[in-house]
């Protein structure tokens, strides 16, 4: 009998490659391999609706009907110890070894923190799984004063939630800009306003982070601003990747697992899926839902069908904070300028290259014109910053 495949992980990416399999008429076994309890979930909601929901039920991914429709063999709560390549096997922490065919790596990633004392902290936070999610709700529940730690994504989001709920909210970022790894300068400081307006007190180019503890409650401080006390710390300051099991086999690994737009590693049985995977074209893991969903469904298509095609998308991500749905299509890449178009209730940020052509688009409130702009980026098409920054000229005209 076929060993069938085996998924290491029981993330999005996971979730998107088993059901993919199955809605393309695989019927062989399915196996994953997952550390935590649940079923398949999407982690957007955990920074928003799972904080501040009385009720909110696990986000997940299929309903219990379509999960059930998948017919898994599950291997959960475990964790996979060894890829053993020569046997084509999966050696679990209970000692259990599960044979494959081809193998599929998810195993995303791990929140990174500013340095060992900040590990085991009582009231130090981080916001991975669902779990983390219930233990942060209930934390938050008798917290006044909450320290974010990192201006990224997931810093951003708690802290709009946390101001929901009415938490006085201090931010420190050690760049001297918000998500500066992923938007412009203008967009840095438009995201900096909005917070400040919503009463976040921010602290950019913080410098070096410490935390101390007085009457079991933690105390921060760092090169600009002195010690201060907190009810509860987040900390949002990037993910490492779970990189260990692909190392430990040999597989070719740098800025993530080595894959083609396939999915295939430098071991043809194997593949790599969601953030642990580096993206085949930038050369980085770009730890995106799109990417996970996305990336993860070519590559289930492309185990099934040698013709099928490999994956190449323009990097996507959203997030939403106090009411805003802002949108990022595209990375900054080299030289160029930001142009910004300020509508009656949105805004765009069209960032261009020196040849013209659109590298990223961010908007606040305007999904329309993200639509446009894929097209824009995908035909290379040069356009002109003054009817782009023009809000009585049409963007549709240029569709
Ligand atoms: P992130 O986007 O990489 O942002 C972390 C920020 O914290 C970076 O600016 C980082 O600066 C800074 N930082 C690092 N060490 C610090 C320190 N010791 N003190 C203060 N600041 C420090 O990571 P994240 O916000 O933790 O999110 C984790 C991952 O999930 C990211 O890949 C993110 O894109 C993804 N995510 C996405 C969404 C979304 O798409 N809406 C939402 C949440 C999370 P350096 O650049 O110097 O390290």
């Amino acid at each position: 009998m076929s060993a069938g495949m085996v998924i290491i992980g029981g993330g999005q990416a996971a979730g998107w490659v088993a059901k993919t399999l199955r809605d393309s008429g695989y019927q062989g076994t399915i196996s994953v391999i997952s550390d935590e309890p649940w079923d398949f979930y999407e982690r957007p909601p955990l920074s928003k609706r799972a904080l501040l929901e009385a009720d909110a039920p696990l986000s997940r991914l299929f309903s219990e009907e379509q999960q059930a429709a998948l017919d898994l063999t599950w291997y959960r709560p475990l964790r996979a110890e060894r890829i053993q390549r020569q046997q084509k096997s999966v050696l679990l922490s209970n000692g259990q070894s599960v044979p494959y065919d081809r193998l599929l790596i998810a195993t995303g990633s791990r929140p990174r923190l500013p340095g060992r004392e900040w590990q085991n902290h009582p009231r130090v936070h981080t916001l991975r799984s669902w779990h983390d999610a219930l233990s942060l709700k209930s934390a938050l529940a008798d917290c006044r004063q909450l320290a974010v730690v990192g201006g990224g994504w997931i810093g951003l989001e708690i802290a709009a939630s946390a101001r929901s709920l009415g938490i006085a909210v201090t931010l420190y970022e050690r760049q001297p800009r918000l998500c500066q790894r992923s938007v412009d300068a203008a967009v840095s400081q438009a995201l900096l306003t909005l917070h400040q307006q919503q009463g976040v007190s921010i602290h950019c180019d913080c410098g070096e982070m410490r935390l101390a503890h007085q009457h079991g409650l933690p105390q921060i401080s760092c090169d600009q601003v002195p010690l201060r006390s907190f009810d509860r710390v987040v900390v949002g300051v990037g993910v490492e990747l779970n990189l260990e099991l692909a190392q430990q086999a040999g597989l070719e690994v740098g800025n993530g697992i080595v894959i083609d737009d396939r999915g295939q590693t430098s071991d043809p049985a194997i593949y790599a899926v969601g953030d642990v995977a580096r993206h085949p074209r930038f050369g980085f893991s770009l730890q995106s839902w799109a990417f996970a969903q996305n990336q993860a469904i070519a590559t289930a298509r492309a185990l099934l069908d040698p013709a099928a095609p490999g994956y190449d998308e323009i990097p996507w991500l959203w997030s939403d904070q106090y009411g805003i749905n802002m949108q990022i299509l595209g990375l900054p890449q080299g030289q160029g300028k930001t142009v910004v178009r300020q509508q009656s209730d949105s805004t765009l940020w069209f960032r261009l290259g020196e040849d013209n052509c659109l590298q990223q688009l961010v908007s606040f409130n305007d999904a329309r014109s993200i639509k446009l702009a894929k097209r824009w980026i995908g035909t290379q098409r040069p356009l002109d910053a003054q009817q782009l920054a023009d809000p009585a000229f049409s963007l549709m005209t240029l569709r």
